[in-house]
């Protein structure tokens, strides 16, 4: 694992295109799921001064900002009141050595009325929940899980096992606060996992028991050379030709056996 550093110009709140605003404060995301997309960014628009740590491959580098403590004094959050932001794009938020920089992020935009979407694979946000449950009018946990089958342990390698998540979201939940989740990805059969319809229940069925108001499903987005990644490490080529749709009929069937708001991202 390489560390770096780099520095960030505030405000740390920023346009995405893919979230609207969000906030990020980190470069790489040592979970290392092998299907994210935020590699390909990575790969294609290497920070400056970054390009040699980004060639150690996904998920084995990170680089947080030098002047992080300035960065979030420096930010006017009062500018971001009442809007939605998602917390983080393009890493995760509660990665082990930014949790301590997460809740700092948090201390400044929540008393300043920033509405938080807290959007995570980790449940490090659980030592939190007393500071965000007192903003529970403007925070929702949002957990990612991508299936219970033996997958997760090669597709979401270094996070802890998706029941794990789901009991700490509902632990999020009944603390007063609103709680979401992605299924993503939903990958094709495939020797780890051969029933994509029960495997999928299974998940609805924790979600459900969490308490989560709205679930999000979307398939595997093909970008740069994450469906190479992906088949290198299950050990087979993963095809996703035609997938979608039937992912998505798959989804929506197992999210309403369990009475779940849900909606597809199309991919
Ligand atoms: S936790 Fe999210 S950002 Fe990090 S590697 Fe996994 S999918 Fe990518």
């Amino acid at each position: 694992m390489r560390l770096a550093q780099y520095r960030v110009k505030p405000p740390l709140v920023k346009r995405s295109g893919i979230t609207g605003w969000a906030i990020n404060y980190a470069y790489g995301c040592t979970h290392a799921c092998p299907f994210c997309y935020v590699q390909a960014i990575h790969e294609r628009y290497p920070r400056r001064g970054l390009e040699d740590l980004t060639r150690e491959g996904w998920g084995n580098y990170l680089a947080i900002p030098v002047n992080l403590r300035e960065a979030i004094r420096e930010t006017p959050w009062w500018r971001w009141r009442g809007k939605e932001v998602f917390m983080s794009s393009s890493h995760d938020p509660y990665l082990p050595p930014l949790a301590v920089w997460a809740r700092r992020i948090l201390e400044k935009a929540l008393p300043a009325g920033v509405r938080i979407i807290l959007h995570t694979r980790s449940v490090l946000y659980k030592r939190d929940l007393p500071l965000l449950s007192k903003y529970s009018d403007r925070v929702r946990v949002h957990a990612s899980i991508a299936t219970l089958s033996r997958l997760h342990r090669l597709i979401e390698p270094r996070v802890p096992p998706p029941w794990v998540r789901a009991n700490v979201l509902g632990e999020a939940r009944r603390t007063g606060l609103r709680v979401g989740a992605s299924v993503s990805p939903i990958l094709p059969p495939n020797r780890y996992n051969k029933d994509v319809f029960k495997d999928l229940l299974g998940v609805a069925g924790l979600l459900a028991e969490a308490g989560v108001e709205i679930v999000y499903g979307e398939s595997l987005h093909r970008r740069g050379g994450n469906l190479a990644l992906l088949s290198r490490v299950l050990g087979f080529r993963v095809s996703i030709e035609g997938w979608d749709r039937e992912a998505e009929r798959i989804f929506y069937r197992a999210m309403d056996e369990m009475g779940l708001r849900a909606v597809w991202i199309p991919g």
